[in-house]
């Protein structure tokens, strides 16, 4: 299936089989769902109020004032309903079940009117146009459009087979109502396919702004991303995290003596030992240059000062490959209430300051 939907279409189809990747997707994919389902089924409204007034000599006066009654009492306030709960995200699964079930109800209207209908040319199209408004037009996801307009064909058919009496009057119907099935059904799976790749290429390019891409660890655009909803959250539950900065001692040196690619390599090391020392939650960024910052979650003042120690003798240890063994100066800090962003950071730069004034291979605290 997915081979065939590679061949068919010019762009990945691979992430269909990754539950994960849909689940993420449709988050995305939301806001502007809800806009065209609002639209949609307010401009469908639209219409049907429209083609309520419009003259029906072709219908006997009872299947008229049917019509009016199914039409300006059923079908309208429903999908002004949708329309205007569509907007809010928590009805978004009650409005997706409701829109997939609005067609079927229509369509079972369409079915019993067209059924006593005399002459049924005028009133034939609204059937395969209902199929191709689920499938296309109407803002369903493909699964519940596909089930909603097999819904439709299957009542269409079995309905027209009792009141069409000519075959060649039911071929033809059977043709048409395949026609705007598979129309609809292409037309929504390419639609469905393309979402989810400019879905696919966004995550990419997000993936590459928020990475620095010598070392893999976040860079520092996610840094201002994570401080922001960190201190956020903090504040509101009277929390506080710790912050880390950790700057290479000597570091130009390393470039100066052994070469940048060396020093590149020292870089990339220093992340892995970084991204190992870490603890559950916290997370890495590469703040610049040779300079790192830890987020950590769940600490206090003592268990992040030994933290930072414990960090500094390991990065001691290491061997990186340059004949001198290699140091870290640290400054750390824990959000105080009443900080920004600002002041945490350039509090942990102070204490860092500290240790470079200290001599350097030590942790300050402020
Ligand atoms: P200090 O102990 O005071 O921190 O001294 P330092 O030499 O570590 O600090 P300084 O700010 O003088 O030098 C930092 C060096 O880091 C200078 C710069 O060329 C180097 N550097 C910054 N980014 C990179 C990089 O991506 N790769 C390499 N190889 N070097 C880098
Ligand atoms: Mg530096
Ligand atoms: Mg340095």
């Amino acid at each position: 299936m997915y081979n065939f939907l590679q061949l068919l279409f010019p762009f990945k189809t691979t992430q269909l089989v990754s539950h994960a990747f849909d689940e993420k997707f449709e988050e995305w994919d939301k806001p502007s769902r809800q806009i065209q389902i609002s639209a949609i089924a307010f401009l469908t409204a639209i219409l049907y109020m429209l083609f309520s007034m419009l003259n029906k000599s072709w219908a006997t006066e009872n299947l008229q004032n049917l019509m009016l009654k199914v039409h300006l009492f059923v079908v309208v306030p429903m999908l002004l309903v949708i329309s205007f709960l569509a907007f809010r995200r928590k009805y978004y699964n009650t409005v997706m079940n409701i829109l997939a079930v609005s067609p079927i109800i229509s369509i079972i209207c369409h079915a019993y009117i067209i059924s006593k209908l005399p002459y049924q040319a005028p009133y034939q199209m609204e059937g395969y146009m209902i199929i191709f408004w689920t499938f296309v037009i109407s803002g369903l996801t493909f699964k519940h459009a596909l089930i909603s307009a097999s819904c439709s064909a299957i009542i269409l058919l079995t309905t027209a087979y009792f009141y069409i009496n000519q075959p060649d009057y039911y071929t033809m119907h059977v043709f048409w109502v395949f026609c705007s099935f598979s129309f609809g059904f292409l037309g929504a799976l390419i639609f469905d396919q393309s979402r989810k790749a400019v879905y696919s290429s966004h995550q990419e390019l997000h993936q590459i702004a928020i990475t620095d891409n010598l070392t893999g660890v976040f860079n520092r655009n996610q840094l201002n991303q994570v401080l922001k909803a960190q201190i956020d959250k903090c504040t509101k539950e009277s929390h506080s995290f710790g912050l880390i900065i950790l700057d290479i001692d000597h570091f130009k040196a390393v470039n100066d003596t052994f070469g940048h690619d060396i020093g590149d390599k020292v870089l990339q090391q220093t992340a892995q030992l970084l991204s190992e020392l870490t603890q559950n939650d916290d997370i890495l960024f590469r703040w610049g240059g040779e300079e790192f910052i830890i987020v950590a979650l769940d600490v206090n003042k003592q268990s992040l000062i030994q933290y930072c120690d414990v960090v500094r003798k390991q990065f001691e240890q290491e061997s990186f490959g340059t004949t001198e063994s290699m140091t870290v100066s640290i400054g750390a800090t824990l959000l105080q209430p009443e900080d920004t962003q600002d002041k945490l950071i350039s509090r942990a730069d102070k204490a860092l300051y500290k240790a470079k004034e200290n001599g350097r291979n030590n942790c300050v605290y402020i």
